[in-house]
This record gives C-alpha cells, sequence and structure tokens, in this order.
C-alpha cells in the first residue's frame, strides 16, 4: 500500500522559521517558491488538513481532483505534484517518512459531524471552522475552501473502491515536506475532530518548519 519513503537532507538547524501549532488550531503562512515546508506530526496519529492559494491570484487554488488525475494515484505521496485548479503545479512532496497522505475524504465541519455522529456533536469545534477563521484574514471565506489535503491522515481505499477514515499509521516525529513551485498562502487546520480515529481520538500539536531556497 505505501509507496516509497524518504526522507529529507535538510538540517532543522538552517531552517528560518519554526512553530508548534497547538491541538485544535489553524495556522497559514505565505510560502514562496523555491521554499520548503515541513510539517510534523510531533505526537503521532494527528491529521492535517491543508489548502493552498496562488497569491498573486487566489482564485488558483489547490484542487484535488486535478492532482489525482495527474498523479494517476489515489494517494499523496512522495512525489506527489500538487495540482491547482488551472493544471498548475502549486508545489510537490520532497520527502515523506510517514507514507500515508490522504486527498479524497475532505475536513470535517460542524454540519457533517451533526451527520456523521449525531446532533450532540454539531458545536464540536471543526476544520472547516478553522479555515474560515484562517482565511478571514486574507480576505477569503466559505466559498473559498475546496476539497482539501490531509496529511498524516489513513484513508485507505480497497480493490472494489470503498474507503473509510481508520487509525492513522504516522508515528511521533514523522514528518512530510512541501516545496512550493510558486508563490503560495499555505492554510492549515490541526484536526479538532474526536468522533473517527483519525486523531486516535486525542487531537495533538504539530510544528512546523520552513527552509529557503537551496538551504540544506
Ligand atoms: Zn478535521
Amino acid at each position: 500500500m505505501t509507496s516509497l519513503i524518504d526522507t529529507s537532507p535538510l538540517d532543522i538547524s538552517h531552517a528560518s522559521y519554526a512553530m508548534d501549532i497547538p491541538a485544535e488550531r489553524p495556522w497559514s503562512h505565505i510560502l514562496r517558491r523555491g521554499q520548503t515546508l515541513r510539517i510534523i506530526d510531533s505526537e503521532g496519529q494527528q491529521a492535517v488538513d491543508a489548502l493552498l492559494y496562488c497569491l498573486d491570484d487566489p482564485a488558483e487554488r489547490y484542487s484535488a481532483q486535478d492532482t489525482l488525475r495527474v498523479q494517476g494515484s489515489a494517494y499523496i505521496d512522495l512525489g506527489t505534484r500538487l495540482v491547482s485548479n488551472r493544471g498548475r503545479v502549486m508545489a510537490r512532496i520532497t520527502a515523506d517518512s510517514c507514507g500515508r497522505h490522504d486527498t479524497s475524504a475532505g475536513c470535517c465541519s460542524c454540519e457533517s459531524n451533526a451527520v456523521r455522529f449525531g446532533e450532540a456533536t454539531r458545536y464540536q469545534h471543526a476544520c472547516r471552522e478553522n479555515f474560515i477563521l484562517e482565511l478571514s484574514k486574507y480576505g477569503l471565506g466559505k466559498r473559498d475552501i475546496v476539497a482539501n489535503l490531509n496529511f498524516f491522515m489513513n484513508v485507505p481505499i480497497d480493490p472494489s473502491g470503498n474507503f473509510t477514515v481508520v487509525d492513522g499509521i504516522s508515528e511521533p516525529g514523522n514528518y512530510i515536506d512541501i516545496t512550493a513551485d510558486m508563490d503560495v498562502l499555505f492554510v492549515i487546520s490541526n484536526c479538532p475532530q474526536v468522533n473517527n480515529p483519525c486523531n486516535g481520538f486525542n487531537p495533538t500539536p504539530i510544528r512546523v518548519m520552513i527552509w529557503d531556497p537551496g538551504a540544506l
């Protein structure tokens, strides 16, 4: 199931940016062309929902459908090119020590929680609300939220095409590196979901780091 796993030569002491994102919280940052963003699953089994927007024109944004079609594969892994709705490569996966990332299952929301897990869960915090909060800083809103990436989320697809969210396989310290091919706004929701196993029923902090072009 898992494709080639690779580790990165990047030296953590040479990173130009580092931030711990608390459990359940959003984060965003502008990633310049050639910069590499590392997302670290600090404690393991933590899903990280993500969206990318072209900085010059946010109407151009990450497209899950184009990404899957271009690479001809259902998972996000080493070498995957993250493609926009205009068919351009926004970024690519340049290292991956986990080996399992999803872009099929979408993000959690108050509405979907109520449908999937019952009315009592409607008021639990969710990724869609995180995205709305973070996007509002850039003049973007609900209509700008599209099908997203789910780093470290384990959604195996069986031969008949069925899939479901199951226990994450990422271990503490697993990471994925994303190198930008254009200037992008990178938005993260550190998923607060507690009703399915995507976060091991215990949302935890993650860490992000950025390296400038050419840094090792
Ligand atoms: Zn979520």
